[in-house]
């Protein structure tokens, strides 16, 4: 894997891949020069699990060596830099809901270091500095959230359950009613995940998700677009644009990828290439100590 075999989707730029120990990681300049916050989307490259889940596996309960992953955690914590250690990532526990969960002090650990005790949250914000949000990717969109004038985060899993349920919205909400919150001053990023012409749907599906939409909000915005034998192509990034328009987010405020997991396999996970046997990537969002 170069970075001449990367497939970039549109014209625009927004990320950049790094190295830093062996490690490769994904990042949006337009969040890392808010200052106060560290982020990274993770890649395969860098990490210690063999055969299908080669080799940044961050997931525990897709069969991998809890060893293993225990030292994925470890050499991100180490890009993440600030001497940070297992003890401070907390992840969700994603069922493809829209619940989101206010994380404080206490829960520091739950992941990779202690038993999550809840489960059913597909979202995480908090206002606590050092610790580090994480949520589980292979193909669906992670958006990371940052208020820089309340200096709060947040970070959700936004599947098209979850972006048909505006997940993306309902945690800026949430961030509004615990930390006051103005959604015009939020910066968010949609993470790789699959690109619309990548994500080709049954009917079923397609009806389903479209009746959270108007036909104009579909057309207009080309969230679902009709392909033959009655398939569609559903654009995800173009629907979690819009309903963090709505939410009031500013147009200029909101970065979307420019890496289609799907489109890239070698350098990430992709339920749609590689099924069950695989693992999960990560994103991970934090407030500097
Ligand atoms: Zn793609």
């Amino acid at each position: 894997m170069t970075d001449k075999t990367l497939i970039r989707y549109g014209k625009k730029v927004t990320t950049q891949i790094r190295e830093k120990n062996g490690v490769k990681y994904i990042v949006f300049p337009d969040i890392e020069k808010l200052g106060f916050v560290d982020h990274l989307f993770s890649t395969r490259i860098g990490g210690v699990s063999k055969g299908d889940y080669a080799t940044m596996n961050l997931s525990y309960t897709r069969g991998d060596d809890k060893e293993c992953v225990d030292e994925n955690y470890r050499r991100i914590a180490e890009v993440l830099g600030h001497g940070k250690t297992l003890d401070d990532f907390v992840c969700t526990f994603q069922t493809h809901t829209t619940n989101i969960r206010v994380v404080t002090e206490g829960d520091r650990g739950k992941g990779p270091a202690r038993v999550r005790d809840y489960t059913d949250i597909d979202g995480l914000i908090t206002n606590v500095p050092g610790i580090i949000l994480g949520t589980f990717h292979a193909d669906c969109p992670p958006i990371y959230i940052v208020d820089p004038v309340k200096r709060a985060i947040g970070l959700v899993h936004s599947g098209w359950k979850g972006t048909q349920g505006e997940i993306g919205k309902k945690a800026i909400e949430k961030m509004s009613a615990t930390y006051g919150t103005e959604p015009c001053d939020c910066v968010c990023a949609i993470g790789p995940s699959i690109c619309g012409e990548c994500y080709e749907i049954g009917e079923d599906v397609a009806l389903e998700f479209a009746k959270a939409y108007t036909e104009k909000e579909l057309e207009d915005n080309k969230i679902l677009v009709p392909y033959p034998n009655n398939k569609y192509r559903l654009y995800l990034w173009n629907a979690i644009k819009l309903s963090l328009l709505k939410a009031g987010v500013p147009d200029k405020n909101i970065i979307v990828t420019d890496i289609c997991t799907k489109c890239n396999p070698e350098l990430l996970f992709s339920h749609r290439v590689h099924g069950e046997k695989r693992g999960n990537l990560m994103a991970f969002l934090t407030i500097n100590d």
